[in-house]
């Protein structure tokens, strides 16, 4: 059913080199124009655009094998329940989880987090346990840890950051004590693009015999990611951020975490036998998945996951790489424009504000130029406090994208220095 990618993973493949044009054919809407200029994404921080083995994938499924899950007895809700256990074997390989009963289907990062908060929160957090996060947290990893705190009256502990935005592993250290019970962490700040050092946090964390949720949003898309060889106890991610659709995400958890968790949502699928005077659960993963699930979603998470696993690692890295380099270096020439976030080893995602021009205003003038960038505080309020300011510029980095797109980026922001002066 989930239509292989034009690459396969084979080693002569992986051996190729990066090529960025043949990449940015797959995805139709590159070629469209916006206000009359050609389009240049620098947006996939926020949203990845979809490749057509994605979006061929999803069509197929609507076309030919569509039927909701676990149900019918007929043909197609076999192949429909076969595709859905397949995307979620899948990314059990995507991650190297050990079990496929480890995966579990979510809306995405937010909704993960949200679960784990609320039922392993919920049912083994009491007050004055420690979850220590950092400063650099995503709302989707701060909200739902205050929820917890005014239910259960857990104390919230922050790793700060530093002038460069880098992780300071002894600080992070100082605040694990024998109280903390959880740390959850970014594991690629999503403004600042710090590649937290999650085999250290894990390490530091067990050692006290804390658990660990590495939010994984941003960091699964800059680099391959193994839950055994990280250890992380819960690691979140999004597919929409990963080439996939929107609408389907994905918990990792430990089998043995996941089993004494009680349920988050209660509905259809999650069950093994309801009577009136008492229900029984499923065990893991359905007990954490009621209801009708993202049938074609997860169909072209694994399209997308299929697609990404076709690129050897290290040319994708090379490549983001290059390009955060370049746009480092033109930035930083533009008198006026402030970066934040240079710690060494970052992913490609750069942030900037410039003098005296509001993110906003920068962002309009460059939607007329063709350029797609995200303004604003990017979910991240209390990072935007500790640096004193509203917001700022972002522009990130995918596949797709090239040298010419950091120029007509910085043939911008060169528009906008004449506008304003
Ligand atoms: N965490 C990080 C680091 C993110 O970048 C995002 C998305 N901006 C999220 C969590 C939330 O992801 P989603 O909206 O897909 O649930």
């Amino acid at each position: 059913m989930n239509t292989a990618p034009a690459r396969r993973l084979d080693p002569s493949a992986a051996a190729a080199p990066f090529d960025v044009e043949r990449v940015r054919a797959d995805f139709p809407i590159l070629s469209r124009s916006v206000h009359g200029k050609p389009l240049v994404f620098l947006d996939s921080g926020a949203s990845a655009q979809k490749p057509r083995q994605v979006i061929d994938a999803i069509s197929q499924c609507y076309e030919a094998e569509y039927a909701n899950i676990h149900r019918g007895v007929y043909e197609l809700s076999a192949k429909a329940t076969e595709a859905y256990e397949g995307a979620r074997a899948r990314v059990q390989r995507f991650v190297n989880a050990r079990s496929a009963s480890e995966i579990v289907f979510t809306k995405g990062t937010t909704e993960a987090i949200n679960l784990v908060a609320t039922s392993w929160g919920g049912a083994f957090l009491g007050e004055g346990d420690e979850v220590v996060l950092s400063v650099m947290e995503h709302h989707a990893n701060i909200v739902p840890w205050q929820l917890l705190r005014e239910r259960t009256g857990i104390v919230l502990k922050v790793v700060p950051t530093d002038e460069r935005g880098a992780f300071p592993l002894d600080a992070y250290e100082a605040l694990v004590g024998p109280r903390t019970r959880l740390v959850a962490l970014t594991h690629v700040s999503n403004v600042l693009g710090t590649v937290v050092p999650i085999a250290e946090v894990v390490r530091i964390a067990h050692a006290s015999g804390a658990k660990v949720l590495i939010d994984g949003a941003q960091g699964v898309v800059h680099q391959p990611v193994d839950v055994q060889a990280l250890d992380a106890d819960f690691y979140c991610f999004s597919g929409h951020k990963l080439y996939g659709p929107s609408g389907i995400g994905v918990l990792y958890g430990k089998e043995a975490l996941l089993a004494a968790m009680p349920p988050y949502q209660g509905g259809g699928d999650m069950i093994e036998r309801v009577t009136f005077e008492r229900t029984t659960f499923a065990p893991p993963p359905a007990r954490f998945e009621a209801g009708t699930p993202p049938i074609a979603g997860t169909v072209g998470l694994h399209a997308a996951l299929d697609y990404v696993a076709s690129f050897d690692p290290a040319a994708v890295a090379a490549h983001e790489h290059d390009l955060l380099a370049y746009a480092t270096e033109r930035l930083g020439a533009l008198n006026s424009v402030r970066l934040y976030g240079t710690a060494p080893g970052k992913a490609a995602i750069v942030s900037f504000t410039m003098d005296g021009v509001h993110p906003h205003d920068i962002g309009t003038i460059l939607d007329r130029a063709g350029v797609a960038v995200r303004v604003g505080h990017h979910c991240a309020q209390p990072l935007m406090d500790h640096f004193d300011i509203a917001g700022t510029v972002r522009a990130s980095f995918g596949l797709y994208n090239t040298r010419g797109d950091v120029d007509r980026l910085i043939d911008g922001l060169e528009d906008v220095r004449e506008i304003f002066g």
